[in-house]
């Protein structure tokens, strides 16, 4: 996973990530009329829950230290991924939970906010010890209700992916096994285990899906002092893990843009003609980061590309990357946060003055927990996704089954396709697109709504104030209507 080399910490006037996320909240609440006992009900975290617990491993006994932070139950159950990252904290999951109530109000997913993390270096462990480890950190959330389909609904984030989902949705299982909506428990699932097709692109994809959105208006590209469209664009981008390589793939390889910069935890590559995004990923794997890759140039100062010039910049890793030190030398003039908070409040400050564009993260990054909510309501549903879509399913039906006979023509018949192959085939395809689909329709109608209150309203400066107004005017509706 990757890791900043610039951090606020190098910045003793930084205020903490949860401190910086109230700030940027006190901007946008200043501009409501809500009463100042609802601004504190809205801004405060519900609730952090710390677990230490042992696991029996390489002959002694280890403990661990994890998290689960909820931040607001105005709709439940609550949401929210589990970081497994050495450095993980109180402060930093009680901001990333707060992050997730407003990301999900923004983009109307029926949830509260949660967060929850895991001290620990994945990489430090096997395969078999990490799934010990991370069914006994389950077994802890889930006995407490802190993982359950209808009150807390975990879902991958930096260090953890459908595998760990996967043990944890088996542990739930374990222990509630007359629940037969246990499999909504959790989502980023694999599509084996009750997963939904498109939720590991959908963060990257939703990145893709908002950058189109906001090339759909001029007016705001001009604010950023573009102009034009995606295509030909010069893109930096930090972070190749999940969320940074799918956004880097699609932006490159459906949009037009050019990834002239990749920055990873042990350096920076550089191309001015652009990079070859499949290339360097497959680098990274091989080796663990960018050294050694000959087809670009590497520098081993990788935070410096972040100030370089492009005409958008996509930090994708870790909080705190843009902070009071580097802030005043960044040129991008747009940048997309597709990572939780990599934006300090100092240095939002200091980009906002110089003009500079940012699609805040609460938008920016909400493709994951979008599609999310569809596998939960898939799993709720009992129901394959895409079932009710029947005149649109046969249609397509028959497209996809000529397609099949085409292609076992051209194999002159050597591929028996069996039925069960066919009947997978034509699921799949159903469902990815249904759920790219109901993804971008969500990415557009948000842009709208926060476009709309930046455009319209003089005291509004930026989209972040904004997309804080809309999802803050949700959530107080539902404390209004439901009472405290
Ligand atoms: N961890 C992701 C996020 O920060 C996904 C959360 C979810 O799907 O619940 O948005």
């Amino acid at each position: 996973m990757t890791q900043p080399d610039t951090s606020p910490q190098d910045a003793p006037q930084e205020p903490t990530f949860r401190e910086s996320v109230d700030i940027m909240f006190n901007r946008a609440v200043g501009l409501l009329d809500l009463s100042p006992g609802l601004e504190e009900k809205i801004r405060v975290c519900n609730a952090t829950y710390v677990v230490r617990f042992g696991v029996r491993l390489r002959g002694k006994i280890h403990t661990f230290t994890g998290y689960r932070a909820v931040h607001s139950e105005h709709m439940e159950p609550v949401k929210g991924g589990i970081r497994y990252a050495l450095a993980v904290h109180q402060d930093e999951v009680e901001a990333l939970a707060a992050l997730m109530t407003y990301k999900c109000a923004l983009v109307d997913a029926p949830f509260g906010g949660s967060k929850g993390g895991l001290c620990i270096n994945p990489r430090d462990w096997e395969e078999h010890e990490l799934e010990l480890i991370t069914r006994r950190f389950a077994y802890e959330l889930i006995k407490r209700d802190l993982i359950n389909p209808a009150q807390n609904v975990p879902a991958p984030d930096m260090g953890t992916g459908e595998r760990e989902m996967a043990w944890i949705a088996d542990q739930y299982k374990r222990m509630n096994t007359t629940d037969i909506n246990g499999a909504a428990c959790v989502t980023g699932k694999p599509t084996n285990a009750g997963g939904i097709q498109g939720r590991t692109e959908a963060t990257g994809r939703g990145v893709q899906f908002a950058l189109r959105e906001f090339f759909r208006h001029p007016g705001d590209v001009a604010k950023a002092n573009l102009s034009g469209k995606l295509d030909g664009k010069r893109v930096i981008v930090q972070g190749l893990g999940n969320v940074g390589y799918h956004a880097a793939k699609f932006l490159s390889e459906e949009d037009g843009c050019k990834i002239t910069g990749i920055i990873e935890h042990d350096g920076s590559l550089f191309d001015e003609n652009g990079l070859n995004v499949e290339d360097v990923r497959a680098h990274i794997v091989e080796n663990g980061g960018l050294t050694g890759y000959a087809a670009a140039t590497f520098e081993p100062q990788g935070a410096k590309l972040l100030e370089h010039d492009c005409d958008i910049l996509i930090p994708a890793a870790l909080e705190g990357v843009i902070n009071m030190t580097n802030a005043d030398r960044i040129k991008a003039p747009l940048i997309i946060e597709a990572a939780n908070g990599p934006t300090t409040s100092g240095a939002d400050e200091i980009l906002r003055k110089k003009g500079c564009v940012i699609i805040p993260d609460m938008y920016a990054n909400a493709g994951g927990v979008t599609v999310s909510y569809f596998e939960w309501v898939k799993n709720l549903s009992h129901i394959r996704f895409g079932r009710m879509q029947r005149r649109a399913e046969e249609a397509r039906h028959q497209l996809l089954v000529d397609e099949l006979e085409r292609l076992d023509d051209m194999l002159e018949h050597r591929w028996s396709m069996t039925p069960d192959f066919k009947e997978k085939y034509l699921r799949g395809a159903d469902e990815i697109e249904l759920v790219r689909s109901g993804l971008d329709d969500t990415m557009r109608t948000a842009y709208q709504a926060m476009s709309k209150v930046w455009n319209e309203n003089d005291d509004v400066e930026d989209l972040r104030t904004a997309a804080y107004l809309v999802s803050i005017r949700k959530v107080a509706a539902s404390y209004r209507a439901k009472g405290l």
